[in-house]
């Protein structure tokens, strides 16, 4: 672990997620959106780990919001990351205006190769793989709240 300013982290993650889907798709064109709290100090984290987990978080959401996109007209894709200082935590909120998860389906998603996507569009390891860091690795919790056909929230608190 290296104390690591939270922020710019999630930020440099952003930008390589955004870049990704644009790559494949040019007319990818959701709307980010930011909210880094700048009290938050150095933390100590594995920056890699915890990089790696914003970033699943927010490949998820973009592919969320696309599916929508995909549904109909009227519908502006938002996709938003925050930092937040609470006490003697940070949290890392990931949220997205996207398909939303059944309920059915909600119980499964943090288990490995769980996955709803197409064969070669998902490995469902993204969520257990970013569990288990947030859990095992750094003692923290990751959470879900999420409406069918609304979008989700995923909130990492470290
Ligand atoms: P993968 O992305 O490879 O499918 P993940 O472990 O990242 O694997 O996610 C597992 C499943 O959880 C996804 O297939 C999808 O059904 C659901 N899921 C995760 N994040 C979201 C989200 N932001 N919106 C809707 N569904 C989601
Ligand atoms: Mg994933």
């Amino acid at each position: 672990k290296e104390p690591t300013d939270i922020n710019a982290l999630a930020d440099e993650y952003l930008r390589l997620a955004y870049h990704g889907f644009r790559a494949k798709d040019n007319a990818f064109n959701t709307t980010l959106k930011t909210d880094f709290d700048e009290t938050i100090l150095l933390i100590s984290i594995i920056p890699q780990d915890i990089g790696r987990v914003v970033l699943n978080l927010l490949n998820n959401a973009f592919y969320a919001v696309h599916q929508k996109v995909l549904l109909g007209s009227g519908y502006e894709p938002i996709v938003t990351l925050s930092t937040k200082k609470l006490g003697d935590n940070v949290l890392i909120r990931v949220q997205d205006n996207g398909s939303g998860i059944p309920k059915r389906v909600l119980d499964k998603i943090f288990q490995p190769f769980f996955t709803t996507k197409p064969t070669g569009q998902g490995t469902g390891l993204g969520l257990s793989l970013s569990y288990d860091i947030v859990t095992k690795g750094h003692g923290g919790t990751l959470q879900v709240e999420s409406a069918e056909g609304d979008g989700s929230t995923f909130v990492v608190k470290l």
